[in-house]
């Protein structure tokens, strides 16, 4: 396999990528409702003249390129935004407010869009078929399972699967991925306290949520740092408390919300009974009761295929040069990316867009994040070298 014209290939691309970007990124839209996300990314296919499918899981679109059957491997890009507000010092910022591409979905479809250019110049030459999925709704909704249960994966039939983020903290031109488990499987927890409200100068009348759910959130905090294994790993954190509406009332219930994350699926259930176990007695033994939910959608941890790391790894040497690409130690962040390693042998990488000079310091989700649009190119070469190999070494 000739992998050194691939970059070459795409940095001649470069501004093509770009311009791309920025359409996607004035115009950001959120969970499924990508309605002008997909006639952008469906708009580009159709000039490019790619076979594509629209309107999997709403507003996905799912794209191939190549013989049509298999060896059929796939290439994933989410599309969709997040509701904040963006203040970022750019000339493409968000006509929108209140919504903002701040953690670089934009940048995924733009560079799947670009390799989807480059694999249609070498379609002729494909010994099977790439599968470009183009999923809404990864932050949060989990897109990527809809887009699995409504057949993305099917016919042709994927055998493997790749996935990158854009990577502000390392910088451009650079891969970094692992082995076995890479982000964690995550989920959103909700607990009530109900109490008895009333005076707040007459606090032996009342049964006060308040106290009751400072008490719960203290004790929750002993579950990872006396239960979980110091070696293994576990997120509960409440990043919300809601209750109250005067300094002189206590109110009849509080609200807590936040998050449960682990490395491992048995991990992220254990965290979750003992969070019921734990609101569920603190509250009775102050006379309170408690509601505790896992609402939204549970994430199962983004595993990567061992050999398919191995295999990226080599991969992403040719093109950016060994000793550009690292290993990393997981994050606990959450990518339902996982739901396509559930199904297939996957590997979900990141790839390099920090560069100081062009303020790339601030993180994922951050209101001021930008990147390295020089990196960008990287991005779609890495997407076509893994799917040229994946083919090629395919028996
Ligand atoms: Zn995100
Ligand atoms: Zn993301």
């Amino acid at each position: 396999m000739q992998y050194d014209k691939i970059l070459a290939d795409a940095k001649s691309e470069r501004d093509w990528i770009v311009d791309v970007r920025r359409r996607i990124h004035r115009r950001p839209e959120i969970g499924f409702d990508l309605v002008e996300t997909n006639r952008l990314v469906t708009n580009v296919l159709g000039e490019l003249q790619v076979e594509h499918r629209s309107g999997i899981a709403e507003t996905g679109v799912v794209a191939t390129i190549g013989s049509g059957d298999g060896p059929c491997v796939a290439l994933r890009a989410d599309m969709d935004a997040l509701p904040m507000q963006e203040e970022a010092d750019v000339d493409f910022r968000s006509e929108i407010d209140g919504r903002m591409h701040a953690c670089g979905h934009d940048c995924h479809t733009a560079m799947l869009l670009g390799a989807a250019k480059l694999l249609k110049g070498r379609e002729a030459d494909l010994p099977g078929t790439v599968k470009l999925i183009f999923q809404p709704a990864e932050e949060g909704g989990a897109g990527g399972d809809r887009m699995c249960q409504e057949g993305a994966l099917e016919s042709p039939k994927v055998d493997r699967i790749f996935g990158l983020h854009v990577w502000p903290y390392l910088p451009t031109g650079s891969v970094a991925g692992r082995s076995g488990p890479l982000l964690a499987a995550a989920g959103e927890l909700e607990i009530t306290v109900h109490g008895r409200g009333g005076h707040a100068a007459m606090p032996h009348a009342c049964i006060d949520p308040v106290v009751t759910s400072a008490k719960i959130i203290l004790e929750l905090q002993t579950i990872v740092s006396r239960e979980i294994d110091p070696l293994e790993s576990g997120v509960v954190s409440i990043t919300q408390t809601h209750g109250g509406s005067a300094s002189n009332v206590i109110p009849p219930s509080v609200q807590l919300r936040g998050t449960v994350r682990s490395l491992t699926m048995d991990g992220f259930r254990f965290l979750q009974k003992r969070v019921t176990e734990i609101a569920t007695a603190v509250a009775e033994v102050n006379g309170c009761t408690a509601e505790v939910t896992f609402p939204g959608h549970d994430y199962p941890p983004v595993v990567n295929d061992e050999g398919l790391w191995e295999f990226a790894r080599g991969v992403a040497g040719e093109i950016v040069g060994s000793e550009a690409v690292e290993e990393m130690p997981p994050v606990m962040g959450g990518e339902d990316f996982a739901f396509y390693t559930q199904q297939v042998p996957g590997c979900f990488a990141v790839v390099g867009v920090g560069n100081p000079e062009k303020g790339t310091g601030h993180g994922l989700h951050h209101p001021k994040f930008v990147v390295d649009e020089d990196g960008l190119p990287y991005g779609t070469a890495l997407h076509v070298a893994f799917a040229l190999g994946s083919l090629e070494t395919a028996d």
